[in-house]
């Protein structure tokens, strides 16, 4: 077996068996004449190839196994990349965890994972029961995660709308508050720990906390509780500076009667 050379990675080559993206030849000993430094999509699909994955490899939340894959692959290749770094690869069809065809099977990874959660929603102090849901999202993230959960708390208590609720998370066993998850950081964590957390064979819980909706006012931060205060404040303010005008301007409002169109002026009239 002749000794594979060491090569510069390119993004229009499988990172894990050096296939062309393009022709379908295995480069590890080869080469082809394709323009393998283009990115391939959907739309430069060839019959020799029509499979592929783009993978934006995130050092702090990628799975275990593909790291140790793509680790391995960047020593037997030679790329000489800093693994601890974020970067784009190609992966072909025998990669997606799905297919049996790769020798190194994956079963959970971050291109696709599957949620089993218990879903808490706490509405006006009143928790509701626990909810089961489970769904599976394409490249999880953030958003579409929230963009799913809130489905879900659409079908339980109606129409809400992502600024009305607040989101954490924690083991169905571990007392608190839980930890909150409103951002992309909050999201990369929560994937680390619900894997850990499943692994262990406990529930993950999604708490749910509703803003209430017959105040106004905001628990969740000073500034928003700040401005709810100077509303009301502005209200009562308002309100006082109200009555003591009223006379004024039932008396500003009469004069308002020259201002009245013609038809108006008539129905007053008669
Ligand atoms: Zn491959
Ligand atoms: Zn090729």
């Amino acid at each position: 077996m002749s000794s594979i050379s060491p090569r510069n990675y390119q993004i229009g080559v499988c990172f894990t068996c050096q296939l062309c993206m393009y022709c379908g030849l295995d480069l590890t000993l080869n080469n082809c004449n394709c323009d393998k430094s283009i990115k391939p999509t959907k739309k430069n699909r060839t019959k020799e190839v029509a499979n592929f994955r783009n993978l934006t490899y995130k050092p702090a939340i990628v799975h275990e196994k593909i790291k140790n894959t793509l680790s391995n692959s960047n020593q037997k290749y030679g790329y000489k990349l800093d693994i601890e770094l974020l970067y784009n690869c190609t992966l072909c069809s025998a990669f997606i965890p799905s297919s049996p065809t790769d020798g190194t099977s994956l079963p959970s990874t971050p291109l696709q994972m599957e949620f089993k959660l218990r879903m808490s929603i706490k509405q006006n102090k009143q928790v509701l029961p626990f909810v089961i849901i489970s769904f599976t999202l394409d490249n999880p993230n953030f958003i579409n995660f929230r963009d799913k959960l809130e489905s879900y708390i659409c079908e339980q208590v109606g129409l809400v709308y992502r600024n009305e609720y607040t989101l954490a998370y924690k083991s169905h066993s571990e007392s608190g508050a839980g930890t909150l998850l409103g951002n992309e950081e909050a999201f990369d964590e929560f994937l680390k720990d619900y894997q850990s957390i499943v692994a262990g064979n406990k529930k993950v819980v999604i708490i749910v906390i509703l803003r209430e909706l017959s105040k106004k006012r905001s628990h969740e931060n000073e500034v928003s509780e700040q401005e709810s205060n100077d509303e009301s404040e502005n209200e009562a303010y308002q309100n006082t500076k109200s009555k003591k005008q009223l006379k004024k301007h039932i008396k500003k409002c009469i004069p308002k009667e020259a201002t009245l169109n013609e038809n108006e002026a008539l129905v007053g009239s008669r």
